[in-house]
């Protein structure tokens, strides 16, 4: 097997998360005034992939909102695997911009460049950093620097260089810090994302950890729907889901995690959703295929977790 191949492979199921992110805002489901800026070529997905990327948006908001807008001091969020994720710009052009102190974002050195070249072609991009004095790029433009945002190239398959990168950017230990992994932790060997995840547990004293992945790779529909990734990306050979909600939770209580919780998205959906919502995005689109759509979405799940040295922490509301 190349391996530059399979992380050839791994980088190209960026494109297809922000080309499905570009569609759901292009029909109305979610709104992302900067996502169009990371895509050459629109392609308009299925009603089922669209109403999924809503609802995992909505679900990954709430919890960031949730997190940025709870009481104390300044927070600061690392995406684990960004691709061209449009968070932090969506964040500082709302309410939670204030509490947010800095926002980090990890890819691989060969995506983040690609990104570093957008943020500084585009000036609805780079004006939200700030000045253009206060931006500056590191490491052969890899990295990009601004006064709240820090953009760095690595493999976070090489952790420690990784974690020392964030560490030399101002990734302060003692301050709450959201870890986000969309997609990502999948595409990495368990024993690898263990290996982050006892470091956060280590290193970070009030972390929280938010994650979307699919679950359930051994059952009918999951085998089908990984072999479709695999056959989109041919070198994609590696991918380690989890069995189901309890499995993922287990990650987190077995380092000592005060609090985890799975849901899949059904749930949310059914659930979760409030009930507006639920009926503008029926209107938005015919998903006659309800069957496939249960089906689906219990092969992708959002989980939450947090750990505190402190007896009171304001997260534990968080839900
Ligand atoms: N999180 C983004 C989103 O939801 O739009 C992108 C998701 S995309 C499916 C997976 C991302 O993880 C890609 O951008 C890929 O390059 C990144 N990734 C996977 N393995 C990685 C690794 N070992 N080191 C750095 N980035 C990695």
């Amino acid at each position: 097997q190349n391996l530059e191949g399979q992380d050839n492979a791994i980088r190209d199921t960026n494109d297809d998360a922000t080309v499905s992110r570009l569609s759901a805002a292009q029909l109305g489901y979610l709104v992302d005034p900067f996502v169009h800026l990371f895509v050459r070529r629109p392609v308009r997905r299925s009603p089922i992939i669209n109403r999924g990327t809503f609802i995992r948006q909505r679900a990954l908001d709430s919890l960031v909102e949730q997190f940025l807008q709870s009481p104390g001091p300044k927070k600061q969020i690392v995406a684990l695997g960004a691709g061209f994720d449009t968070r932090y710009f969506i964040i500082k052009s709302g309410p939670g911009a204030e509490n947010l102190k800095k926002y980090f974002e990890v890819d691989f050195p060969e995506l983040t460049v690609k990104k570093a070249m957008s943020i500084q072609r585009h000036p609805a991009l780079h004006n939200i950093l700030g000045p253009k004095e206060d931006i500056r790029l590191e490491k052969g433009g890899t990295e990009l620097i601004g006064p709240d945002y820090c953009l760095v190239g690595g493999d976070l398959r090489e952790w420690d260089q990784v974690a020392a990168r964030l560490i030399h950017h101002g990734l302060d230990p003692t301050i709450p810090t959201m870890f986000l992994s969309e997609c990502v932790f999948i595409y990495i060997a368990p024993e690898v994302s263990q290996y982050i995840l006892e470091w956060i547990t280590r290193e970070i004293k009030q972390a929280m950890f938010v994650l979307y992945e699919q679950i359930k790779p051994d059952d009918a529909f999951g085998r089908m729907m990984l072999k479709n990734l695999q056959e989109r990306s041919i070198e994609l050979k590696g991918i380690h889901a989890y069995p189901d909600l309890s499995a993922q939770e287990n990650r987190f209580m077995g380092l000592g995690w005060q609090k985890a919780k799975a849901v899949d998205i059904n749930e949310l959906h059914d659930h979760w959703l409030d009930v507006t919502e639920k009926s503008r995005i029926a209107r938005l689109e015919i998903l006659d295929e309800l069957e496939e759509w249960h089906l689906l979405s219990s092969h992708y799940c959002v989980s939450w977790a947090y750990k505190t040295d402190e007896p009171d922490t304001p997260w534990s509301s968080i839900d």
